[in-house]
């Protein structure tokens, strides 16, 4: 289930180049092209789902499955002891950009709360 026009599909069908970490049946996650910090991965769904107030009951398996993917992106890249944030923004007073919901995985560096 992909939209027309969203980026994050676009990567997910190979038609933007992405450097790609993780795989799963229903996740994937790849390098944020504009790093905030020296470990920062974006966790996607492969089903398109725009925003978190999107979500629907159904998509619980698959939400979870993107913590999954960023306890093992944690372990990959070396920071799962020291530490790290995975947020996700929801629609323009977040921040959010792109709609196609991500989990950003930030680490390597201390974060500062709360956000600005
Ligand atoms: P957000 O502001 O929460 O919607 O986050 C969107 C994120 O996507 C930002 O951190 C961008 O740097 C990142 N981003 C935008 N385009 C790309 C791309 N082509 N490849 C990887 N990351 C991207
Ligand atoms: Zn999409």
């Amino acid at each position: 289930m992909s939209s027309d026009n969203c980026l994050f599909c676009k990567i997910l069908n190979g038609e933007i180049p992405a450097e790609i970490i993780y795989e799963s049946e229903t996740a994937i996650g790849f390098r944020d092209i504009n790093a905030k910090a020296p470990t920062h991965v974006l966790v996607i769904p492969r089903k398109h789902i725009s925003t978190i107030n999107d979500i629907e009951v159904h998509d619980e398996t698959v939400i979870g499955s993107l913590y999954t993917a960023a306890r093992e992106i944690a372990v990959q890249e070396g920071i799962a002891e020291d530490g790290y944030r995975a947020v996700m923004n929801c629609n323009e007073s977040a921040g959010q950009t792109v709609f196609h919901i991500h989990l950003h995985i930030l680490g390597g560096r201390q974060m500062d709360w709360p956000p600005g």
